[in-house]
C-alpha cells in the first residue's frame, strides 16, 4: 500500500527527515514511535505531500506520488496531480479538526461531494454507515462543539474512512483526549485492523503497538532505526536509542 524511499526534509538547517526507508502491506498496521521531535509528524505531513519533502520517493498503491522516476530523470508532478492523489491516503490529526459549522455528518458528506464528485446520496449512505460503524449513529445531526472529544476524534476518523483511502495515517489520535476518552479511540483503531484496514499509526500507547500493530518502526533523528515485528521490538529491542527509549516509555 506503501512505499518511502530515502525520504528527507530539512528545516533551516535541521534535519527532520534524513532518508526515511519504510514499505508497508496493503492490510498491515505499523506502529511508528520515537522521542520528541525525531520526525515523526513531519513524516506523516510528507506523506500526504502535506510539507514537500526536499528529496526521496513515495509511492502509494503502487502509484507514483510528488516524484516519479522516469528512466534516468525525476519529475516532480504538477499540484493538480498531487491533488488527485492525495485522497488515496487518510490523514487524521492529533488535534482534532472538523468544521464547527457543518454537522457530524456533513463533515463526513461534504468532502467526498467536492473531491470525489460523489452523488450526494451516496455520500450520506456512506456517512451513516460509517457513523453507524464507529458507534456514532445518534450523534449524525449534531455539531462539533456537542460532541466529547472522543466522540468528535471518531467523526474525524470516518470523513477520512468515507474517501475509501488505500492508507491511513494517524498522528497521534488520542493525545488530546481526556483519559478516559482515549480507550473509545483506540477501540476503534482496533476494530479498523481487525477490518484490514492498512494503517500507519505515530502512538505513544506502548500496549496499542504491541498489541495491535503488526510491525513497529522507531524514529530516532529523522531515521528509522530499527523496525520489526511488534512483540520483538518491544521484548528484545536491539538498538541501544531503542532500549533507552522503552526504559523511559514502559
Ligand atoms: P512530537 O512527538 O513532539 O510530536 P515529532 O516526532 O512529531 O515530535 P516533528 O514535529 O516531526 O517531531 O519535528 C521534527 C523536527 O523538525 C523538530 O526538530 C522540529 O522542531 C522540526 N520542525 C518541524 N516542523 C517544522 C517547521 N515547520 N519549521 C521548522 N522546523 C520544524
Ligand atoms: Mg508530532
Amino acid at each position: 500500500a506503501l512505499k518511502v524511499e530515502g525520504l528527507t526534509k530539512q528545516f533551516r538547517g535541521t534535519t527532520a527527515l534524513d532518508s526515511v526507508y519504510l514499505e508497508i502491506q496493503p492490510g498491515e498496521i505499523v506502529a511508528l514511535i520515537g522521542p520528541s521531535g525525531c520526525g515523526k509528524s513531519t513524516f506523516l505531513r510528507c506523506l500526504t505531500w502535506l510539507e514537500q519533502p526536499d528529496d526521496g520517493f513515495i509511492e502509494v498503491a503502487g502509484q507514483p506520488f510528488g516524484r516519479e522516476r522516469i528512466g534516468a530523470v525525476v519529475r516532480r508532478q504538477s499540484g493538480r496531480e498531487i491533488d488527485r492523489i492525495r485522497p488515496r491516503i487518510g490523514l487524521v490529526f492529533q488535534q482534532l479538526n472538523l468544521w464547527p459549522h457543518l454537522t457530524a455528518l456533513e463533515n463526513i458528506v461534504r468532502p467526498q461531494i467536492v473531491v470525489l464528485k460523489r452523488p450526494r446520496e451516496e455520500a450520506t449512505r456512506r456517512a451513516r454507515d460509517l457513523l453507524a460503524r464507529l458507534g456514532l449513529a445518534d450523534r449524525a445531526e449534531r455539531y462539533p462543539h456537542s460532541l466529547s472529544g472522543g466522540q468528535k476524534q471518531r467523526v474525524a476518523i470516518a470523513r477520512a474512512l468515507a474517501m475509501d483511502p488505500a492508507l491511513m495515517l494517524f498522528d497521534e489520535p488520542t493525545s488530546a483526549l481526556d483519559p478516559e476518552l482515549v480507550g473509545e479511540v483506540l477501540a476503534v483503531l482496533r476494530q479498523l485492523a481487525e477490518a484490514g484496514t492498512t494503517m500507519l499509526v505515530v502512538t505513544h500507547e506502548i500496549g496499542f503497538a504491541a498489541n495491535v500493530a503488526d510491525r513497529i518502526a522507531f524514529m530516532d533523528h529523522g531515521r528509522i532505526v530499527e523496525e520489526g515485528p511488534a512483540r520483538q521490538l518491544i521484548d528484545a529491542p536491539r538498538d541501544p536509542r531503542l532500549k533507552g527509549f522503552l526504559d523511559l516509555v514502559l
